[in-house]
Protein backbone atom coordinates (compact mmCIF):
# COMPACT_ATOMS: atom_id res chain seq x y z
CA UNK A 1 0.00 0.00 0.00
CA UNK A 2 1.26 3.21 -0.88
CA UNK A 3 0.19 7.15 0.60
CA UNK A 4 -1.93 8.74 -3.29
CA UNK A 5 -0.64 12.11 -4.73
CA UNK A 6 -1.60 15.23 -3.58
CA UNK A 7 -2.59 18.35 -5.46
CA UNK A 8 1.10 19.64 -6.18
CA UNK A 9 -0.11 23.31 -7.21
CA UNK A 10 -2.51 23.47 -4.20
CA UNK A 11 1.18 22.25 -1.85
CA UNK A 12 2.72 24.79 -3.31
CA UNK A 13 1.08 27.68 -2.72
CA UNK A 14 0.02 26.33 1.03
CA UNK A 15 4.11 26.30 1.35
CA UNK A 16 4.03 29.42 0.03
CA UNK A 17 1.27 31.34 2.27
CA UNK A 18 3.30 29.00 5.52
CA UNK A 19 6.15 30.48 4.59
CA UNK A 20 5.30 34.69 4.27
CA UNK A 21 2.94 33.82 7.79
CA UNK A 22 6.37 32.39 9.56
CA UNK A 23 8.71 35.25 7.93
CA UNK A 24 5.88 38.41 9.36
CA UNK A 25 6.24 36.75 12.78
CA UNK A 26 9.61 38.27 13.96
CA UNK A 27 11.57 35.88 15.89
CA UNK A 28 14.77 37.24 15.95
CA UNK A 29 17.04 35.31 18.08
CA UNK A 30 18.34 37.18 20.55
CA UNK A 31 15.33 37.09 21.70
CA UNK A 32 13.89 34.56 19.84
CA UNK A 33 10.22 34.79 21.51
CA UNK A 34 9.43 31.67 19.07
CA UNK A 35 6.13 31.03 20.78
CA UNK A 36 4.62 33.16 18.21
CA UNK A 37 5.75 30.74 15.73
CA UNK A 38 5.04 27.74 17.82
CA UNK A 39 1.37 29.68 18.20
CA UNK A 40 0.56 30.19 14.51
CA UNK A 41 1.91 26.36 13.57
CA UNK A 42 0.20 24.84 16.80
CA UNK A 43 -2.82 26.92 14.92
CA UNK A 44 -3.03 25.47 11.88
CA UNK A 45 -2.26 21.90 12.79
CA UNK A 46 -5.70 22.03 15.08
CA UNK A 47 -7.53 23.81 12.12
CA UNK A 48 -6.44 20.23 10.34
CA UNK A 49 -8.07 18.54 13.15
CA UNK A 50 -4.90 17.51 14.33
CA UNK A 51 -3.42 17.64 18.22
CA UNK A 52 -0.13 19.41 18.37
CA UNK A 53 2.05 20.13 21.92
CA UNK A 54 3.53 23.55 22.56
CA UNK A 55 5.75 23.60 24.94
CA UNK A 56 7.81 26.33 26.47
CA UNK A 57 11.59 25.43 26.57
CA UNK A 58 12.18 29.17 28.86
CA UNK A 59 9.99 31.99 28.89
CA UNK A 60 8.14 32.85 25.26
CA UNK A 61 10.63 29.87 23.63
CA UNK A 62 7.75 28.31 22.09
CA UNK A 63 8.32 24.66 20.46
CA UNK A 64 5.67 22.42 18.76
CA UNK A 65 5.39 18.73 18.35
CA UNK A 66 2.47 16.71 16.56
CA UNK A 67 2.39 13.05 15.72
CA UNK A 68 0.94 11.24 13.10
CA UNK A 69 0.74 7.48 14.04
CA UNK A 70 1.77 4.62 12.06
CA UNK A 71 1.03 1.05 12.37
CA UNK A 72 3.92 0.47 14.75
CA UNK A 73 5.80 -1.86 12.68
CA UNK A 74 8.36 0.42 11.65
CA UNK A 75 9.98 3.09 14.41
CA UNK A 76 9.47 6.76 13.56
CA UNK A 77 10.86 9.70 11.08
CA UNK A 78 11.01 12.92 12.71
CA UNK A 79 11.24 16.22 11.19
CA UNK A 80 12.82 18.94 12.40
CA UNK A 81 13.66 22.21 12.47
CA UNK A 82 14.27 25.56 14.19
CA UNK A 83 11.62 28.54 13.81
CA UNK A 84 14.28 31.47 15.06
CA UNK A 85 16.07 33.43 12.86
CA UNK A 86 19.40 35.74 13.45
CA UNK A 87 18.83 39.87 12.91
CA UNK A 88 18.43 41.57 9.99
CA UNK A 89 20.18 44.81 8.99
CA UNK A 90 17.24 46.80 7.42
CA UNK A 91 18.95 49.27 6.38
CA UNK A 92 21.08 46.82 3.68
CA UNK A 93 17.92 45.25 2.61
CA UNK A 94 15.96 45.94 -0.67
CA UNK A 95 12.81 44.76 1.41
CA UNK A 96 11.54 45.35 4.96
CA UNK A 97 13.21 41.88 5.97
CA UNK A 98 9.85 40.85 7.83
CA UNK A 99 7.37 41.96 5.42
CA UNK A 100 7.59 38.40 2.72
CA UNK A 101 7.06 40.52 -0.37
CA UNK A 102 7.49 38.22 -3.54
CA UNK A 103 9.30 39.86 -5.95
CA UNK A 104 10.41 38.64 -9.33
CA UNK A 105 9.31 34.89 -8.23
CA UNK A 106 10.96 35.37 -5.14
CA UNK A 107 9.56 35.19 -1.14
CA UNK A 108 11.90 37.79 0.55
CA UNK A 109 12.68 37.68 4.15
CA UNK A 110 14.97 36.28 6.79
CA UNK A 111 14.55 32.97 7.79
CA UNK A 112 13.37 32.64 4.00
CA UNK A 113 16.18 29.77 3.43
CA UNK A 114 17.45 29.36 7.34
CA UNK A 115 15.17 27.76 8.14
CA UNK A 116 11.29 29.14 7.89
CA UNK A 117 11.22 27.96 4.21
CA UNK A 118 12.10 24.27 5.23
CA UNK A 119 9.81 24.25 8.21
CA UNK A 120 6.77 25.74 5.72
CA UNK A 121 7.65 22.46 3.67
CA UNK A 122 7.85 20.11 6.31
CA UNK A 123 4.37 21.24 7.50
CA UNK A 124 3.00 20.82 4.67
CA UNK A 125 4.22 17.83 3.75
CA UNK A 126 2.71 16.79 7.23
CA UNK A 127 -0.38 17.94 7.07
CA UNK A 128 -0.81 16.43 3.61
CA UNK A 129 0.05 12.98 5.06
CA UNK A 130 -2.23 13.98 7.75
CA UNK A 131 -4.85 13.98 5.45
CA UNK A 132 -4.16 10.89 3.34
CA UNK A 133 -5.61 6.89 4.28
CA UNK A 134 -3.15 6.58 6.80
CA UNK A 135 -3.71 3.08 7.32
CA UNK A 136 -0.75 2.63 4.84
CA UNK A 137 1.71 4.47 7.32
CA UNK A 138 4.15 1.79 8.84
CA UNK A 139 5.88 4.31 10.95
CA UNK A 140 4.73 7.33 13.18
CA UNK A 141 6.24 10.81 11.44
CA UNK A 142 7.00 13.69 13.78
CA UNK A 143 6.56 17.00 13.15
CA UNK A 144 9.15 19.44 15.34
CA UNK A 145 9.38 23.10 14.57
CA UNK A 146 12.07 24.15 17.44
CA UNK A 147 13.70 27.71 19.41
CA UNK A 148 17.01 28.72 19.89
CA UNK A 149 19.15 26.94 17.24
CA UNK A 150 20.85 30.04 15.99
CA UNK A 151 22.55 30.86 19.19
CA UNK A 152 24.72 28.80 22.00
CA UNK A 153 22.23 29.27 24.50
CA UNK A 154 20.44 25.87 23.55
CA UNK A 155 17.47 26.53 25.39
CA UNK A 156 15.17 25.05 22.37
CA UNK A 157 15.66 21.34 21.06
CA UNK A 158 18.42 20.59 23.37
CA UNK A 159 15.70 20.84 26.01
CA UNK A 160 13.44 18.91 24.77
CA UNK A 161 15.74 15.92 24.03
CA UNK A 162 16.51 16.07 28.00
CA UNK A 163 12.92 16.69 29.41
CA UNK A 164 10.64 14.77 26.86
CA UNK A 165 12.64 12.28 24.85
CA UNK A 166 9.51 10.42 23.87
CA UNK A 167 7.69 12.87 22.12
CA UNK A 168 10.99 13.26 19.41
CA UNK A 169 12.50 9.52 19.95
CA UNK A 170 13.07 8.43 16.29
CA UNK A 171 15.00 6.29 13.68
CA UNK A 172 15.77 9.07 11.71
CA UNK A 173 15.54 12.80 11.18
CA UNK A 174 15.52 15.16 8.56
CA UNK A 175 15.99 18.99 8.91
CA UNK A 176 18.83 21.18 7.34
CA UNK A 177 20.89 21.72 5.56
CA UNK A 178 21.42 20.01 2.53
CA UNK A 179 19.52 18.42 -0.58
CA UNK A 180 19.61 22.01 -2.56
CA UNK A 181 21.47 21.77 -5.74
CA UNK A 182 24.91 23.06 -5.90
CA UNK A 183 27.29 23.66 -9.47
CA UNK A 184 30.55 22.48 -9.86
CA UNK A 185 32.19 23.46 -13.10
CA UNK A 186 28.69 23.02 -14.75
CA UNK A 187 27.85 20.19 -13.11
CA UNK A 188 25.06 19.80 -10.83
CA UNK A 189 25.09 17.84 -7.31
CA UNK A 190 23.02 17.71 -4.42
CA UNK A 191 24.84 17.21 -1.30
CA UNK A 192 22.84 15.33 1.59
CA UNK A 193 24.38 16.59 5.03
CA UNK A 194 25.35 12.89 6.45
CA UNK A 195 28.08 14.47 9.31
CA UNK A 196 29.25 17.82 10.63
CA UNK A 197 31.74 19.17 12.60
CA UNK A 198 32.47 19.46 16.22
CA UNK A 199 33.35 22.99 17.41
CA UNK A 200 35.94 23.81 19.92
CA UNK A 201 35.85 27.15 21.55
CA UNK A 202 38.87 27.96 23.56
CA UNK A 203 41.24 30.65 24.27
CA UNK A 204 45.04 30.39 23.80
CA UNK A 205 46.54 32.43 26.79
CA UNK A 206 50.52 33.29 26.35
CA UNK A 207 52.12 34.06 29.99
CA UNK A 208 55.14 36.83 30.37
CA UNK A 209 56.35 39.26 32.70
CA UNK A 210 54.86 42.31 33.96
CA UNK A 211 56.36 45.75 34.12
CA UNK A 212 56.60 49.47 33.03
CA UNK A 213 56.07 49.69 29.60
CA UNK A 214 58.92 52.81 29.53
CA UNK A 215 61.10 49.26 30.08
CA UNK A 216 60.59 47.18 27.10
CA UNK A 217 62.09 43.60 27.63
CA UNK A 218 61.58 40.23 25.84
CA UNK A 219 59.08 38.22 28.11
CA UNK A 220 56.15 40.50 26.98
CA UNK A 221 52.88 38.22 26.78
CA UNK A 222 51.24 40.60 23.98
CA UNK A 223 54.35 40.27 22.01
CA UNK A 224 54.80 36.38 22.52
CA UNK A 225 50.58 36.05 21.89
CA UNK A 226 50.75 37.42 18.72
CA UNK A 227 53.74 35.69 17.18
CA UNK A 228 51.84 32.82 18.47
CA UNK A 229 48.80 33.14 16.50
CA UNK A 230 50.49 33.96 13.56
CA UNK A 231 52.15 30.86 13.79
CA UNK A 232 48.94 29.02 14.26
CA UNK A 233 47.39 30.85 11.13
CA UNK A 234 50.05 28.94 9.37
CA UNK A 235 50.36 25.77 10.91
CA UNK A 236 49.76 22.77 8.53
CA UNK A 237 47.54 20.68 10.71
CA UNK A 238 47.67 16.72 9.37
CA UNK A 239 44.00 15.74 6.72
CA UNK A 240 41.67 12.89 7.84
CA UNK A 241 39.38 11.70 5.31
CA UNK A 242 36.25 10.45 7.01
CA UNK A 243 33.83 8.35 5.13
CA UNK A 244 31.40 10.92 4.20
CA UNK A 245 34.37 13.13 2.65
CA UNK A 246 35.78 10.43 0.76
CA UNK A 247 32.61 9.40 -0.83
CA UNK A 248 31.92 13.23 -1.36
CA UNK A 249 35.01 13.65 -2.99
CA UNK A 250 35.08 10.29 -5.09
CA UNK A 251 31.28 11.38 -6.27
CA UNK A 252 32.36 14.72 -6.91
CA UNK A 253 35.47 13.39 -9.17
CA UNK A 254 32.90 10.86 -10.94
CA UNK A 255 30.65 13.85 -11.89
CA UNK A 256 33.22 16.20 -12.97
CA UNK A 257 35.29 13.63 -15.15
CA UNK A 258 38.25 15.02 -17.31
CA UNK A 259 41.16 17.03 -15.91
CA UNK A 260 38.94 18.29 -12.51
CA UNK A 261 38.13 15.11 -11.66
CA UNK A 262 41.18 13.31 -11.69
CA UNK A 263 42.98 16.18 -10.23
CA UNK A 264 40.31 15.52 -7.00
CA UNK A 265 40.99 11.66 -7.27
CA UNK A 266 44.48 12.59 -6.95
CA UNK A 267 44.02 14.25 -4.07
CA UNK A 268 42.28 11.78 -2.10
CA UNK A 269 44.18 8.75 -3.52
CA UNK A 270 47.69 10.67 -2.24
CA UNK A 271 46.02 11.53 0.69
CA UNK A 272 48.55 14.51 0.29
CA UNK A 273 45.51 16.88 1.31
CA UNK A 274 47.45 19.95 2.07
CA UNK A 275 46.58 22.25 -1.00
CA UNK A 276 42.89 21.43 -1.82
CA UNK A 277 42.76 21.43 -6.16
CA UNK A 278 41.15 24.93 -6.83
CA UNK A 279 38.75 23.87 -9.59
CA UNK A 280 38.42 26.95 -10.39
CA UNK A 281 36.66 27.40 -7.60
CA UNK A 282 38.70 28.94 -4.43
CA UNK A 283 35.33 28.37 -1.97
CA UNK A 284 34.78 25.30 -2.57
CA UNK A 285 38.69 24.64 -2.25
CA UNK A 286 38.43 26.12 1.31
CA UNK A 287 35.57 23.82 1.74
CA UNK A 288 37.33 20.74 0.63
CA UNK A 289 40.34 21.44 2.95
CA UNK A 290 38.00 22.08 6.06
CA UNK A 291 35.98 18.75 5.43
CA UNK A 292 39.11 16.66 5.39
CA UNK A 293 41.48 18.70 8.64
CA UNK A 294 40.90 20.26 12.23
CA UNK A 295 40.81 23.83 11.78
CA UNK A 296 41.91 26.94 13.97
CA UNK A 297 40.70 30.34 13.33
CA UNK A 298 42.03 33.34 15.64
CA UNK A 299 38.68 35.14 15.67
CA UNK A 300 39.49 37.71 18.93
CA UNK A 301 42.47 39.26 20.76
CA UNK A 302 42.41 40.08 24.55
CA UNK A 303 45.46 41.67 26.32
CA UNK A 304 46.08 44.56 28.34
CA UNK A 305 44.45 47.30 30.77
CA UNK A 306 46.31 50.19 30.39
CA UNK A 307 48.52 51.48 27.83
CA UNK A 308 51.62 51.71 30.27
CA UNK A 309 51.80 48.64 31.76
CA UNK A 310 53.19 45.28 30.35
CA UNK A 311 50.14 42.82 31.14
CA UNK A 312 51.46 39.11 32.46
CA UNK A 313 49.02 37.23 29.84
CA UNK A 314 47.65 38.02 26.85
CA UNK A 315 44.99 35.78 24.93
CA UNK A 316 43.96 35.03 21.87
CA UNK A 317 40.21 33.29 20.90
CA UNK A 318 39.98 30.73 18.58
CA UNK A 319 37.35 28.58 16.89
CA UNK A 320 38.16 25.07 16.02
CA UNK A 321 36.40 23.11 13.82
CA UNK A 322 37.04 19.01 14.62
CA UNK A 323 36.71 16.22 12.28
CA UNK A 324 33.66 13.90 13.62
CA UNK A 325 35.89 11.34 15.89
CA UNK A 326 38.50 13.55 17.11
CA UNK A 327 38.08 14.95 20.89
CA UNK A 328 39.45 18.47 21.96
CA UNK A 329 42.96 16.96 23.30
CA UNK A 330 43.88 15.64 20.40
CA UNK A 331 44.29 18.66 18.67
CA UNK A 332 45.32 20.90 21.47
CA UNK A 333 48.50 18.42 21.28
CA UNK A 334 48.99 18.84 17.76
CA UNK A 335 49.10 22.84 18.46
CA UNK A 336 51.29 22.14 21.11
CA UNK A 337 53.54 20.65 18.75
CA UNK A 338 53.73 23.59 16.23
CA UNK A 339 54.44 26.03 18.98
CA UNK A 340 56.77 23.75 20.85
CA UNK A 341 59.22 26.74 21.29
CA UNK A 342 56.90 28.92 23.04
CA UNK A 343 57.29 27.98 26.39
CA UNK A 344 54.80 29.29 28.62
CA UNK A 345 51.58 28.84 26.58
CA UNK A 346 47.62 27.24 27.80
CA UNK A 347 44.70 26.37 25.98
CA UNK A 348 41.46 27.05 28.26
CA UNK A 349 38.68 24.92 26.87
CA UNK A 350 35.17 27.41 26.81
CA UNK A 351 32.71 24.68 25.28
CA UNK A 352 32.53 21.47 23.21
CA UNK A 353 30.11 19.66 20.93
CA UNK A 354 31.75 16.96 19.20
CA UNK A 355 31.44 15.99 15.17
CA UNK A 356 28.59 13.74 14.09
CA UNK A 357 29.06 11.27 11.62
CA UNK A 358 25.85 9.10 10.22
CA UNK A 359 25.49 5.91 8.07
CA UNK A 360 24.84 6.10 4.33
CA UNK A 361 24.28 2.67 3.49
CA UNK A 362 20.52 3.19 4.90
CA UNK A 363 17.67 2.86 2.90
CA UNK A 364 16.33 6.16 3.46
CA UNK A 365 19.84 7.44 2.13
CA UNK A 366 18.82 5.13 -1.12
CA UNK A 367 15.15 6.59 -1.49
CA UNK A 368 16.58 10.09 -1.05
CA UNK A 369 19.18 10.08 -3.96
CA UNK A 370 16.28 8.02 -5.98
CA UNK A 371 13.61 10.54 -5.61
CA UNK A 372 16.28 13.43 -6.34
CA UNK A 373 17.48 11.86 -9.39
CA UNK A 374 14.01 11.43 -10.45
CA UNK A 375 12.99 14.99 -10.47
CA UNK A 376 16.68 15.94 -11.43
CA UNK A 377 18.13 13.43 -13.80
CA UNK A 378 21.14 15.27 -14.53
CA UNK A 379 21.92 16.06 -10.69
CA UNK A 380 24.15 14.19 -8.65
CA UNK A 381 23.20 13.37 -4.68
CA UNK A 382 26.30 12.75 -2.60
CA UNK A 383 26.77 12.53 1.36
CA UNK A 384 28.16 15.49 3.05
CA UNK A 385 30.10 17.15 5.74
CA UNK A 386 29.00 20.51 7.12
CA UNK A 387 31.49 22.25 8.85
CA UNK A 388 29.30 24.12 11.00
CA UNK A 389 27.01 22.58 13.72
CA UNK A 390 23.28 21.90 13.81
CA UNK A 391 20.76 21.15 16.17
CA UNK A 392 21.48 17.75 14.97
CA UNK A 393 24.21 16.97 17.91
CA UNK A 394 20.80 16.88 19.84
CA UNK A 395 19.14 14.99 17.87
CA UNK A 396 21.53 12.18 17.41
CA UNK A 397 21.62 11.99 21.28
CA UNK A 398 18.38 10.17 20.94
CA UNK A 399 20.24 7.54 18.69
CA UNK A 400 18.80 8.89 15.49
CA UNK A 401 20.06 9.09 12.26
CA UNK A 402 20.36 12.77 11.18
CA UNK A 403 20.39 13.87 7.26
CA UNK A 404 20.28 17.33 6.26
CA UNK A 405 18.08 17.30 3.58
CA UNK A 406 15.46 20.04 3.27
CA UNK A 407 15.11 19.70 -1.01
CA UNK A 408 15.61 23.06 -3.05
CA UNK A 409 16.82 24.15 -6.82
CA UNK A 410 18.89 26.90 -6.89
CA UNK A 411 19.52 28.00 -10.52
CA UNK A 412 23.69 27.97 -11.41
CA UNK A 413 25.79 30.75 -9.90
CA UNK A 414 23.22 30.77 -6.97
CA UNK A 415 25.05 29.94 -3.66
CA UNK A 416 22.90 28.58 -0.80
CA UNK A 417 25.48 29.73 1.56
CA UNK A 418 25.55 33.31 0.45
CA UNK A 419 21.85 34.20 0.74
CA UNK A 420 22.06 32.16 4.10
CA UNK A 421 22.43 34.99 6.92
CA UNK A 422 22.96 37.54 4.72
CA UNK A 423 21.48 40.25 3.25
CA UNK A 424 18.09 40.21 1.12
CA UNK A 425 17.44 36.37 2.11
CA UNK A 426 15.10 34.87 -0.38
CA UNK A 427 13.92 31.29 -1.70
CA UNK A 428 12.24 31.19 -5.47
CA UNK A 429 9.06 29.98 -5.26
CA UNK A 430 9.58 27.53 -7.88
CA UNK A 431 12.28 26.13 -5.89
CA UNK A 432 10.06 25.65 -3.06
CA UNK A 433 7.62 24.19 -4.93
CA UNK A 434 9.88 21.73 -6.40
CA UNK A 435 11.27 20.77 -3.07
CA UNK A 436 7.81 20.69 -1.51
CA UNK A 437 6.89 17.76 -3.80
CA UNK A 438 10.52 16.15 -3.70
CA UNK A 439 10.53 16.20 0.35
CA UNK A 440 6.78 14.83 0.12
CA UNK A 441 7.23 11.51 -2.03
CA UNK A 442 10.68 10.45 -0.10
CA UNK A 443 8.61 11.46 3.14
CA UNK A 444 5.45 9.60 2.14
CA UNK A 445 7.18 6.55 0.54
CA UNK A 446 9.46 5.92 3.59
CA UNK A 447 6.28 6.02 5.96
CA UNK A 448 5.21 2.94 3.73
CA UNK A 449 7.76 1.22 3.45
CA UNK A 450 7.90 -2.18 5.24
ZN1 LIG B 1 19.38 27.00 10.48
Amino acid sequence: MSLSSPNWQALAEQTVRYLRDLIRLDTTNPPGNEIVAAEYIAGVLRAAGLDPIVIETAPRRGNVIARLTGDGSAPPLLLYSHTDVVPAEREHWTTDPFSAEVKDGFVYGRGALDMKGVVAMQLAVFLAIAGQDRQALRRDLIFAATADEESDTNQGIGVLVEKHPDLLRAEYALSEFGGHSMYVNGRCFYPIQTAEKGALWMRMVAYGRPGHASVPHAENAVVWLARAVDRLAGARLGAHVTPTARAFIGALADGLGGRAGAALRAWLDLEALREAPLLGDPTLAAELHAMTHNTVTPTGLRAGYKTNVIPSSAEAVLDCRLLPGYAPDALIADLRGALRDFPHLDFVVDSFGEGLEFPFDTPLFALIARILKQHDPTGIPLPYMMTGSTDAKHVARLGAICYGFSPLRFAPGERFFDLVHGHDERVAIDSLAWGVRVLYEVVSAFLAMP
